[in-house]
């Protein structure tokens, strides 16, 4: 829902101040029309449901993984396809996965967004569309900005849409915003918002070899981007999440497990998340599961904690980096 098109036409028809509040208040709890608001008058009711759309964004299509990752694809009012995920967990855990850019401009060398044309930022309105979808069917727990695009070249919106994903349910602590180490974006972070979680994806363990695999890296250095953090870390006392791709080959020898470990000081400061490599279509393999559990193991016997991400959704290319929806729109059979 377009919450500032919703203040504008309720403050056009004089309504009283907490009408916004009353219908945000019905939609984040999974309200599927207008029609439910029982404690607005009727004729409201009849009326923004004529001038402001329920949603943003119009679902186009969604298709449902075998082990129950479910995968929306959405198009904005000006034609912008966006894909957000839900994650179902066997412990209960609902987790979103959320879009901030439609497409990504950062082309990272593995990443299937950073190959579609890069469209725009997209508002708060459409980043809490995304999860609104989920929400009306299922009370959701979770989220994280590992979508298409970059949160931190969104950083307005993305907050603005942080602050009201705890009406939803989602607590700011069970937020995590991925990026690719926008220093400007890490900063403001630490010094503003809702306190959430901050995960960073660091991929290589040398500055060559990470500006081959993300050219940002040309921009924002890695050394300068492990220096943010630490001081993100520092103003709110959480650790950072590290986020390493295994890619046969190329970053998954036991030297540079070695040179990752060794980065990562202070060791309580990071934990570091091994990503299975999900195929898109490109010229990587994914590391097997020797050298994932090699690497895991170098990095634990140096005292840095290190776990596997589950692969969730591949079969209808939901998982990481596989959100493309432009022109191909895999999975959607
Ligand atoms: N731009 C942000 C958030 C989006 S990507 C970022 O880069 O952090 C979320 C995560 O998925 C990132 O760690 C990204 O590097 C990873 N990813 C991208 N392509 C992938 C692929 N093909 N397989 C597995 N993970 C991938």
């Amino acid at each position: 829902m377009d919450l500032e098109l919703l203040d504008r036409r309720l403050a056009e028809r004089a309504e009283p101040a907490f009408r916004a509040r009353q219908v945000w208040e019905w939609t984040a709890r999974g309200a599927a029309s207008y029609e439910e608001m029982s404690n607005l008058p009727g004729s409201l009711r009849g009326a923004l449901d004529a001038e402001v759309p329920f949603s943003s964004l119009a679902l186009e299509r969604t298709a449902r993984s075998r082990d129950g990752t479910e995968k929306a694809l959405f198009a904005t009012a000006d034609g912008r396809p966006v894909e957000a995920v839900l994650m179902r967990y066997r412990d209960g855990r609902r987790s979103l996965c959320l879009s901030s850019q439609s497409g990504c401009p950062l082309t990272c060398s593995f990443c299937a967004t950073g190959s579609m044309r890069f469209g725009r930022n997209l508002s708060a309105s459409e980043i809490l569309d995304q999860a609104l979808q989920f929400r009306r069917a299922e009370a959701v727990d979770h989220a994280v900005f590992m979508g298409m695009g970059e949160p931190l070249m969104n950083l307005d919106s993305v907050l603005a849409a942080c602050e009201r994903l705890p009406d939803l349910g989602i607590a700011a602590s069970r937020t995590t915003i991925s990026t690719v180490g926008w220093i400007p974006g890490i900063e403001r972070l630490a010094r503003e918002g809702p306190r959430v979680r901050l995960a960073l994806s660091v991929h290589a363990p040398d500055e060559a070899l990470r500006s081959e695999l993300m050219p940002v890296n040309d921009r924002y250095r890695l050394a300068d981007v492990l220096d943010a953090c630490r001081a993100w870390r520092e103003a709110r006392r959480r650790r950072v999440y590290v986020e390493y791709l295994m890619l046969a080959g190329v970053n998954d020898r036991p030297e540079q497990a070695r040179a990752l470990a060794s980065l990562l000081r202070p060791r309580h400061a990071f934990k570091v998340n091994l990503i299975p490599y999900n195929p898109t279509g490109g010229e990587y393999s994914g590391s097997g599961r020797g050298a994932i559990e090699a690497f895991r193991a170098t990095l634990a016997e140096r005292g840095v904690p290190a776990t596997l991400r589950l692969t969730r959704g591949r079969d209808i290319d939901a998982a990481c980096g596989q959100l493309a929806a432009a022109g191909r729109a895999p999975g959607f059979g």
